[in-house]
């Protein structure tokens, strides 16, 4: 099976690196050639690395790099793909005109999956004639090396997509959950309403950042604190997430706290700037 991958960013380069990996002919898609230059040196490098660090075989290598490619139109890449996700920025104007083009393109029984981490996918869906091909299939940062992939079913979503992703995640060899089309899914829900609670606790004194991830690494065997993790994933991208799931929730404990959006004023977005609730040596990107 052909899978395109849509978006060669930060999540786009590795969905395409583990899906070359267990055998999909790969192909990955950018609007900006230079970020899917970087996406394709980025997932190539990795996987270089991987043979180094002994995870990946020469020959596992040879053939992932053999099936994986870039470039070309749109209807080029995507014309005859089983499975197509799309990786582009957490829009939904942007994902709505992406898959309605999808639409277009697709044979009838291509699936169309978002890795959205907030917005619908019923949403996203009604930009399309067929919104029983399309689903959530959520990955996580490092795609590459994170293990689950959080399946979101719209109401539309047909059996059949459903068992058709379960499938494919299977075969990238990870770990699948199916959850049901609500704001922010289970994962992004549950992270984040732990990630607030901490900031609004240093807000208030409670402890200082060191120590309050400490508190969920040492004492209940978090591998990361919820403010190292909120610097991970970008402090820009949680305070999004953050105010969608608060207006579509209505819950106060998702409003977004003022210690975050004045890290964002401030451009002090966590890893990827080198400061957000901690400091970071190196930021995201600068290594392959
Ligand atoms: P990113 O900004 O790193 O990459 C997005 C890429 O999409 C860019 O290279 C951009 O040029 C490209 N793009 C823009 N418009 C496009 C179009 N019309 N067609 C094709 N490509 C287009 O973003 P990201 O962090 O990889 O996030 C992508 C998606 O994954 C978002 O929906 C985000 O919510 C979700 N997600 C992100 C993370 C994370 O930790 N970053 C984790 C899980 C899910």
């Amino acid at each position: 099976m052909k899978v395109v991958v849509l978006g060669s960013g930060t999540m786009g380069a590795g969905i395409a690196q583990s899906a070359s990996l267990a055998g999909f002919r790969t192909v990955l898609f950018d609007v900006d050639p230079e970020a899917l230059r970087r996406g394709l040196d980025r997932t190539r490098a990795q996987i270089e690395d991987g043979v180094r660090r002994g995870k990946i075989t020469p020959e596992l290598r040879d053939a992932a790099l053999a099936g994986l490619s870039g470039g070309g139109t749109l209807a080029e890449a995507a014309g005859d793909a089983g499975l197509v996700i799309e990786a582009a920025p957490e829009n939904l104007d942007l994902k709505r005109r992406i898959f309605e083009e999808l639409d277009g393109i697709c044979r009838a029984e291509t699936i169309l999956a978002t890795n959205t981490s907030s917005l619908s996918i019923a949403k996203i869906a009604s930009a399309t004639r067929s919104p029983g091909r399309v689903i959530g299939l959520h990955f996580f940062n490092p795609p590459h090396i994170m293990k689950l992939v959080e399946i979101v079913r719209s109401e539309r979503t047909t059996d059949e997509t459903l068992e058709a992703s379960r499938a494919f995640v299977a075969a990238l060899g990870k770990e699948a959950i199916v959850v049901r089309d609500s704001p922010g899914f289970a994962t992004s829900r549950l992270g984040l309403a732990l990630g607030l609670e901490a900031m609004r606790m240093l807000e208030q004194g409670v402890a200082g950042a060191v120590d309050i991830d400490r508190a969920m690494e040492l004492g209940y065997g978090h591998p990361m604190g919820p403010l190292k993790v909120s610097d991970l994933v970008g402090l820009d991208v949680r305070l999004s997430i953050a105010e969608i799931l608060h207006r579509e929730l209505g819950v106060e404990q998702f409003r977004p706290p003022e210690n975050l959006r004045a890290l964002v004023r401030e451009g002090k977005l966590g890893r990827k700037t080198g400061q957000g609730f901690h400091r970071w040596d190196k930021p995201a990107g600068e290594k392959p």
